[in-house]
């Protein structure tokens, strides 16, 4: 027997950003079809109507290609397949497998109420629910019914969970889920609910792996159930326990950032992102920092983490710097330049040949765990400094000043590279009877307004010439 091509998904509601949880899940999915040479789909799960943003779509596709998690087919959007949930509706209720139900919120309200104070679970009563010699009432004709499906009664609904193992989870505990709400004011068809199109769907693309968060582990049953009633093929399914904050709750905007974007905004490169998210849940061996590449290689759907996986913020630093001092120096430039720009710093256009954003980044990005960090260095370069007081008094002492001038003298004239530089300040230091120690930190406090940088000659280099002249005339 041949075993169908791999096909996964990843499906976000276009309710907000994509969340770190769904972009790892994300990468699950993609790294697998990657894996098995298969193929990875992307779809909008966009029926809620009231939720559901253009904005947030735009920040999911715009996330994911950041991520360059590249899906092979869609963007699918639900919205735009209304018809076919109706179609599916229509066939199941002819089959017996769904039924509607004319049932108020009202009188749902008060089914709940007596079954609460008779200290039962709640639970829909099946009052309309067809059955072999079962009278029904005639349907209410100012009411709109929805669609419910008829779960199979007795039994249990069993998957072995790619990361739980096997679960399993008796009918008794599920009643007759809606599956399809009335047309909203206005429109023509009804609005299917998430576990219904979810399963419409997964059919349709012809799934064969959904991984996902697990707060979907109890939709799971509904989902087989009504696979099982269309006679569709069912998908493995892996559900992957939640992420931490790092105070042990769960990860949770109120609590820092949880989306995508706000990572890419806050200096994370994507590579250092996907590193960080595929080991947040899953291992090979010991290996913290892997390519893309390897990670395909390796992801198999074994080794996920059974345990919920703690946010580390410093560890994703540490995985950041790693990415961050094997980036290019070019693609750095042109990132710290949009950073740059993004706060108002009018950067000067690149002259390809010299780009003082390539070497910049090229001198400060070993000492940078995020691209915000390079950006913060570069900044002194197009901004006035403005020393600290405290630092000024420390550094720029009576007994330096006089050095400080006569550098700013010879640097006036020689040409103007790091040797050079270099020299003027060897020739100022023997002329002065000085140490390095004490011109250094002076010439660091006025230019670049710190104390600690790279090699001095190296960083003045990277300034224009009259501004670091300017810069010493401070002093
Ligand atoms: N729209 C659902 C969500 O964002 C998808 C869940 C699933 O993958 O089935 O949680």
């Amino acid at each position: 027997m041949t075993m169908p091509t791999v096909r996964t998904r990843i499906a976000p509601s276009p309710t907000g950003y994509l969340h770190l949880g769904t972009a790892r899940t994300a990468l699950y999915s993609w790294a697998y079809a990657r894996h098995h040479g298969g193929c990875f789909i992307l779809r909008i799960e966009d029926t809620d109507v009231a939720r559901s943003t253009q904005d947030s779509v735009d920040q999911i596709l715009a996330s994911m290609q950041w991520l360059g998690l590249q899906h092979d087919e869609g963007p699918f959007f639900q919205m735009q397949r209304l018809q076919r949930y109706h179609e599916v509706v229509e066939q199941m209720i002819a089959a017996g497998t769904a039924y509607r139900c004319w049932c108020t919120p009202d009188e749902l309200d008060a089914m709940r109420e007596a079954q609460r104070a008779r200290g039962e679970k709640t639970h829909y009563d099946g009052r309309w629910r067809p059955a072999a010699g079962k009278v029904l009432p005639a349907p209410p004709a100012d009411v709109q019914p929805v669609v419910r499906f008829a779960n199979p009664q007795g039994g249990a609904v069993a998957w072995d969970d790619l990361v739980k193992g096997p679960i399993r989870i008796s009918n008794e505990e599920i009643d007759d889920l809606i599956i399809l709400r009335p047309a909203p004011e206005g429109g023509a068809l009804g609005i299917p609910t998430y576990n219904f199109a979810v399963v419409v769907d997964d059919w349709d693309m012809a799934i064969t792996h959904v991984f996902r968060g697990d707060e979907h582990i109890n939709n799971t049953p509904w989902q087989i159930n009504i696979f099982r009633a269309l006679g569709a093929p069912l998908p493995r399914f892996g559900h992957c326990p939640i992420i931490l904050g790092d105070d042990g709750q769960k990860l949770s905007k109120r609590r820092g950032a949880v989306s995508v974007t706000a990572y890419r905004d806050a200096g994370y490169l994507p590579e250092a992102m996907l590193n960080y998210l595929a080991r947040l849940g899953w291992s090979h061996g010991d290996d913290e920092l892997f390519s893309r590449d390897q990670m395909v290689q390796w992801f198999d759907g074994s080794h996920l983490a059974k345990s919920p996986a703690q946010w580390d913020p410093a560890k994703l630093a540490w995985v950041n710097a790693h990415y961050m001092k094997a980036a290019e120096d070019q693609r750095l430039a042109g990132l710290v330049r949009q950073q740059l720009q993004g706060r108002g710093v009018d950067v000067p256009l690149a002259d390809e040949a010299d780009d003082v954003l390539v070497r910049a980044s090229a001198l400060f990005k070993d000492r940078c765990a995020t691209v915000v960090e390079l950006a913060d260095w570069a900044e002194m370069l197009f901004v006035p400094v403005v020393p600290r007081e405290e630092d000024l008094l420390a550094h720029v002492t009576p007994a330096v000043v006089p050095a400080l001038n006569s550098l700013r003298e010879r640097l006036a004239t020689v040409g103007w590279d790091k040797a050079e530089i270099a020299a003027a300040m060897k020739q100022t230091l023997a002329e002065h009877q000085l140490k390095m120690p004490q011109l250094a930190p002076a010439l660091r406090v006025l230019v670049c307004g710190r104390v600690q940088t790279p090699s001095i000659d190296a960083v003045l280099a990277l300034f224009p010439r009259q501004t670091v002249l300017h810069r010493l005339q401070a002093a």
